[in-house]
């Protein structure tokens, strides 16, 4: 096994002398049906009788959250529902709510002390960013009090509650972030983030079957690649980690429920954070890709300055956040300047920019394309290797793949390509990059 950084080899020690206070999360596909959330109960009362304090973060069943945001597409279907966004979070927070009751109610058939609180009643407190709110307290009183009492506490994942009393929640994916943020908050010695796959893959292992698991993951990498789309882990539950210092794994739940207590608590993939000789010292670590974005452009823009505030100001204000942005070099004293935005803004930006950049421009015309994806390698050896860019380049021109914008960051290239070949483009890095499993 690779060598720990100093502070989680202390943590491990600690871990296996004495009882310590841990997380658990389980997602949607955990607590998929009445017999993972009995399972899930069982393993948490296998971790609460072995001695440790356990809070237990869950998600809504699978398929719940889209099953409920689906139905108030029905009510509204009009492309822009800004104007729900409050109810949209009163609604789609039920989901949590249900299965945090049903883990309750299970752990207290097993014979397991269990209490389960709503983001309002902890209060896990947020902004009023519906849809996407940003926890800003977490008041660990009840928690601590129901511990020390011997209940297993469980905090309900994905929302909380703003300052006018309203429910929030935290963006898809946001019950890693309750958990994370819920451990920052009672100082856990470990938050363990179980879900469908047995830990941080080099890419999707549902789209390459050769990626290969990593027994460790630097916090940066595991940053960028969450940034760019790997959705094992919620970028925000990965950001709180790095800044309160969050010992974080991920792991399955699906081994069976009675597998060794210290075997589990040393399976799956930690989150590291020191950068450690002897740990994976791959080139790239990962491959990232996503469909959510679409792309931009302002096509014939004059090349004088303040035109990137111009446009990129407009759209900051309309609180849309941009990605990749390119300006071309200009010809007769005009440019065209691209740049990406998630796909669930792309329809507000084209109108926005045609209805109050283009006339002040004096632009010619505004163009967009939905079907692209960005595909990205990460890896903290890129800092000290050169090449690794142009070796990207040359694989995606190997299969005749055509690269529409380039993104780097000391740790990450970033690609814009054609949609349609999302998959031949991750698979074909995953192989020039000595990542398949055979390669290990
Ligand atoms: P949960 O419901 O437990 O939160 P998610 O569906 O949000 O689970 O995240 C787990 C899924 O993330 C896996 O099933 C896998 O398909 C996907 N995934 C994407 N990138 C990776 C990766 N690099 N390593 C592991 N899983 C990944
Ligand atoms: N249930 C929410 C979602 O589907 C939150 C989560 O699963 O983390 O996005
Ligand atoms: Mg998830």
């Amino acid at each position: 096994m690779p060598t720990l950084g100093r502070q989680n080899t202390v943590i491990q020690r600690l871990f296996h002398i004495k009882m310590a206070l841990i997380v658990h999360k389980y997602g949607g596909t955990s607590m998929g049906s009445p017999e993972r959330i009995q399972s899930v109960a069982k393993r948490v009362a296998k971790w609460a009788r072995a001695g440790h304090q356990m809070v237990v973060v869950p998600s809504a069943m699978s398929g719940e959250t889209n099953r409920l945001l689906g139905l108030a597409k029905v009510l509204a279907p009009s492309k822009t529902t800004d104007a729900y966004h409050r109810e949209l979070d009163a609604l789609a927070a039920t989901g949590e709510q249900a299965s945090s009751a049903l883990l309750a109610i299970a752990l207290q058939a097993e014979g397991m002390a269990s209490v389960s609180y709503a983001g309002w009643q902890v209060p896990i407190k947020t902004n009023s960013a519906f849809t996407k709110a940003r926890i800003e307290s977490i008041d660990d009183k009840k928690v601590r009090a129901d511990l020390a009492a011997g209940k297993v506490v469980i905090v309900t994942g994905f929302q909380g509650v703003d300052p006018e009393g309203n429910i929030t929640t935290l963006g898809r994916g946001g019950s890693d972030t309750s958990a994370v943020a819920v451990a920052a908050a009672m100082k856990a010695a470990e938050c363990l983030i179980y879900t469908d796959v047995d830990g941080v893959y080099t890419t999707d292992p549902r789209v390459v079957p050769e990626a290969r698991r990593l027994h460790t993951v630097s916090f940066e990498e595991m940053l960028e690649m969450a940034s760019m789309g790997s959705k094992v882990l919620q970028i925000r539950s990965v950001e709180f980690a790095g800044k309160y210092k969050v010992p974080l794994r991920v792991l399955s739940s699906f081994t069976p429920w009675d597998i060794n207590i210290d075997e589990e608590a040393k399976s799956g993939t930690l989150i590291t954070f020191e950068e450690d000789e002897q740990m994976e010292q791959a080139i790239v670590s990962g491959i990232a890709f996503n469909r959510d974005e679409a792309k931009i452009s302002i096509l014939g823009v004059p090349d004088t300055p303040g035109i990137a505030y111009q446009i990129l100001g407009a759209v900051a204000d309309a609180n849309i956040e941009v990605d990749i942005i390119i300006q071309n070099v200009s010809k007769d004293g005009k440019t065209d300047f691209s740049f990406t935005v998630h796909r669930n803004d792309y329809a507000k930006t084209i109108d926005l920019l045609k209805a109050s950049v283009l006339p002040k421009l004096g632009a010619q015309e505004v163009v967009g394309d939905t079907k692209i994806c960005k595909v990205s390698i990460v890896g903290i050896g890129m800092r000290s290797h050169v090449g690794v860019a142009s070796k990207m380049f040359r694989a995606l021109s190997e299969d005749g793949i055509n690269i529409q914008m380039i993104s780097t960051s000391e740790i990450k290239t970033s690609v814009v390509i054609d949609e349609k070949y999302m998959e031949l483009a991750v698979r074909a890095l995953h192989k020039a990059f000595d990542l398949d499993q055979s390669a290990a």
